[in-house]
């Protein structure tokens, strides 16, 4: 049972059921997978949260990766309350848009121009159209366990066998929009490559999480990005790297600096909000200028390029050139891995951590994971459990096992070990 006090976060909760479907404004908020309520959450400063009933955790979700430097960084907020004095919205081009664009540009050298959108959702989804729009093609490859926002196209499941069109992944989702959308197995080459033999001249773009983020953390396999990068440039397709997780977070310039591999367009979002909502895709000019003004290809947004959340987000991308906080951040999370990898083994359960920098997942697997059939073979029960002791220790982690846990600059030493020490004790409810 849960020591947990939680009596307004239920009430609230009750209460949102009436008026919000299940509750929530995004479905994996409501806990459904770690079998309790949700909690309803009050504030957040450095890497705690605290939530309705007066519970402090430290925060392992940072609001789902953009809180790299910690809730509430006193100097994104103070950009942020300066900012409001002036506006919140006006509809028209400001200078803010053009620094928050360069300081892009600076860190990502395969982007060449940047649009600016109101959401990951929104960039991915523009993303694919241009693509569409710049090749004349339709077809377009993404990956099992792969998530690149809802939009009707890439909300889709892998059909049965290679190179067989996806099936919708939603209800709504017309199985017409799906037959676009090829779904491949993610770190397995040769079937990118058989795929492109046999349609190579219909496909669009490959779309990827160069990391895995969103089936847990989940590294590239050695080469299985340079094959992307070789498969699409020889049959004339566009090389997608939806970075919305990832950059400014695995390094300033993203996984595509990480691994040394240049994709043709790079979706945005999370970090680079700093919190508020913002998104982007850029890359190489010849395919920007494909779109509306410039081209033929419309894509838009009222609030895209909003003055509040792009001065957060400049602000945010200016701390992290000046602080580099990458090696610290890689020297904590090792800290944390080894804290959980040590944990685990010395109670006996079978676990395997991933890490990638700053974006970890501990899976209660018997093997390596390397993709979404190791993944989805993880005990989700076990995790609901470890999940539930962690929140009594004063942990937040991600309520699914499908998720990371990301590690900021507000997490301390203190904050690791008293995680390690949590942990410690979880794995020994989860065994009990
Ligand atoms: C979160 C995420 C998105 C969607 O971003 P939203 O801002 O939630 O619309 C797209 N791609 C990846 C890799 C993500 O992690």
């Amino acid at each position: 049972m849960s020591e947990l006090r939680a009596d307004k976060s239920s009430e609230l909760f009750r209460r949102a059921q009436r008026v919000i479907p299940g509750g929530v404004n995004s479905p994996v908020r409501a806990f459904r997978a770690v079998g309790r309520d949700p909690l309803f959450i009050k504030e957040a400063a450095g890497c705690t949260i605290t939530d309705a009933d007066g519970n402090e955790f430290i925060d392992y979700v940072g609001s789902w990766g953009p809180m790299i430097l910690g809730h509430a960084h006193p100097k994104v907020i103070e950009a942020i309350r300066e900012a409001a004095t002036r506006g919140t919205s006006y509809g028209a081009p400001t200078e803010l848009e053009i620094e928050l664009a360069e300081e892009i540009l600076r860190a990502f050298p395969s982007i060449e121009q940047v649009r600016l959108t109101s959401s990951g959702t929104e960039a991915a989804m523009s993303a694919i159209r241009l693509a569409r729009g710049f090749t004349n093609r339709d077809t377009v490859v993404k990956f099992e366990g792969c998530y690149h926002g809802h939009s009707d196209s890439l909300l889709v499941k892998a059909g049965s066998g290679l190179a067989t069109f996806a099936r919708p992944d939603s209800a709504g989702v017309p199985a017409d929009f799906a037959r676009h959308t090829l779904v491949l197995p993610f770190n397995d080459e040769e079937s990118v490559r058989e795929t492109f033999r046999q349609r190579g001249e219909e496909i669009a773009c490959v779309t990827v999480e160069p990391v895995a983020g969103n089936m847990g953390c989940i590294a590239p396999r050695a080469g299985f990005l340079e094959t992307l990068r070789e498969v699409t440039r020889e049959h004339g397709a566009l090389l997608i790297f939806d970075e919305v997780i990832t950059g400014f977070r695995v390094s300033l310039g993203g996984a595509q600096e990480l691994y040394g591999i240049k994709p043709d367009l790079t979706c945005l979002g999370k970090i680079i909000g700093g919190g508020l909502p913002v998104g982007a895709f850029g890359g190489r000019r010849d395919v920007m200028e494909r779109l509306a003004p410039v081209g033929a290809v419309y894509q838009a947004g009222t609030l895209s390029g909003n003055p509040l959340a792009v001065t957060a987000g400049l602000t945010m991308l200016k701390l992290l050139r000046e602080i580099d906080p990458y090696r610290e951040l890689e020297r904590r999370s090792a800290m944390l891995e080894r804290g959980l990898s040590d944990a685990a083994g010395e109670i006996g359960i079978e676990s395997s951590v991933n890490r990638v920098g700053s974006m970890m997942t501990a899976f209660f697997s018997t093997g390596p994971v390397t993709g979404w059939d190791s993944a989805k073979s993880a005990n989700a029960q076990r995790y609901g459990k470890f999940f539930r002791a962690m929140l009594d220790e004063g942990i937040y982690l991600a309520p699914s096992q499908f998720e990371c846990a990301f590690v900021s600059l507000a997490h301390t030493d203190e904050a690791i070990e008293k995680t390690v020490r949590a942990a410690q004790k979880a794995f020994r409810a989860v065994e009990g």
